[in-house]
């Protein structure tokens, strides 16, 4: 985005998995930025990834606010293959922004979370029907589609459609599966759930789709 990553005081960390981690490793140790996650978390990353920089490693509480950079942020749990997975609520001026990927359902914790939020980014992992006739073997689609995989295209529409509301004036959908999704099928799902549901977007409510592989436009809350 044209930001130097001096600018950058912390990263989020939700969960082990290798999409997620990746660049933790330059991160820490090139740039010194402290990366933040549970404890439980921090274990299962630090065993198999010894070359993270243990002086940025910075544990949190579950449920609890902690300060960073002018932000009172908050990790939640969500349900993942993983060893544990978090979600994000980040508050500032007022606003709330949620951030919740990589869950195969919304337990009332995490809905508890979304429903406050101003700007929600949430995964539309997989097209059940691009899941059920691609090649992906059978026990990894049983597990995309359980309740500890992905949220699937219609399962985030329903979800949307159960908790909108006029405070929430941003949905970006998220973590799109490379194979078994596109932009258009998740967004077709979002419109016709909502159609169907009766529910339209007011003039200031925004709905779009994060790209995997570039960076979303600066969305402004509070001008
Ligand atoms: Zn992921
Ligand atoms: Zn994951």
């Amino acid at each position: 985005m044209g930001i130097s990553i001096q600018t950058i005081m912390g990263i989020l960390v939700t969960h082990n998995h290798i999409d997620h981690i990746k660049g933790l490793e330059v991160l820490t140790r090139r740039n010194s930025i402290p990366a933040f996650t549970t404890h439980k978390i921090w274990k299962s990353i630090l065993s198999p990834h010894k070359n993270i920089s243990r002086d940025c490693v910075r544990e949190i509480p579950l449920q609890e606010k902690f300060h960073l950079a002018g932000f009172d942020i908050e990790a939640f749990p969500i349900f993942h293959d993983a060893p544990e997975t978090i979600g994000f609520q980040i508050c500032a001026g007022g606003k709330k922004i949620t951030i919740v990927t990589d869950l195969g359902h919304i337990c009332q914790t995490a809905a508890t979370y979304i429903k406050e939020s101003n700007l929600l980014v949430i995964e539309s992992n997989y097209d059940e029907q691009m899941l059920l006739n691609g090649r992906y073997p059978y026990f990894l689609k049983e597990r995309i589609k359980s309740d500890n995989g992905h949220l699937g295209n219609n399962q985030t529409s329903e979800f949307l459609a159960d908790i909108f509301n006029d405070y929430l004036s941003h949905i970006c959908l998220a973590h799109l599966s490379k194979n078994n999704n596109t932009p258009e099928k998740a967004l077709h799902a979002f419109y016709q759930t909502f159609s169907e549901r009766g529910i339209s977007l007011n003039s200031q409510q925004r709905i779009s789709v994060l790209n995997r592989n570039i960076p979303s436009e600066m969305i402004r809350l509070v001008e």
